[in-house]
């Protein structure tokens, strides 16, 4: 998608601080963050929410839940809590129309 921001800083055309990467997905910095540590995992496929998700993508949603388990063990946030958000669509506050998963610690 070539007007998706998100798709631009995963096809490095558009700068992020990318904090994980692999086959399926993608993790990088929120450029406002909301807490200490606040990241978005996304899936290197353009899925605009969880609503446009299909049966095959099912492990590709449980990898998003994977990665985002293991960037907050490495940052240390797994004792007190972190938060894991996925908002869809317009009411729910989605601003970026390309699935993504925060992590919030
Ligand atoms: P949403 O509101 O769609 O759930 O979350 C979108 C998030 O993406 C927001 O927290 C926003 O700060 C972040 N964001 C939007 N544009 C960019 C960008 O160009 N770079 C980075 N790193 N984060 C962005
Ligand atoms: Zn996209």
């Amino acid at each position: 998608m070539d007007h998706c921001i998100f798709c631009q800083i995963i096809n490095r055309k558009q700068p992020a601080k990318i904090v994980h990467e692999d086959e399926l997905a993608v993790a990088i910095e929120d450029i406002h963050p909301q807490a200490p540590v606040h990241l978005l995992v996304m899936p290197r496929k353009h899925l605009p929410s969880l609503t446009e998700a299909e049966a095959s993508d099912e492990p590709l949603l449980g990898h998003l839940f994977a990665v985002s388990a293991q960037l907050a063990r490495e940052r240390q946030l797994t004792t007190k809590g972190y938060r894991t958000v996925v908002n869809n669509g317009p009411w729910a506050g989605q601003t970026v129309s390309h699935l993504h998963v925060h992590v919030l610690g």
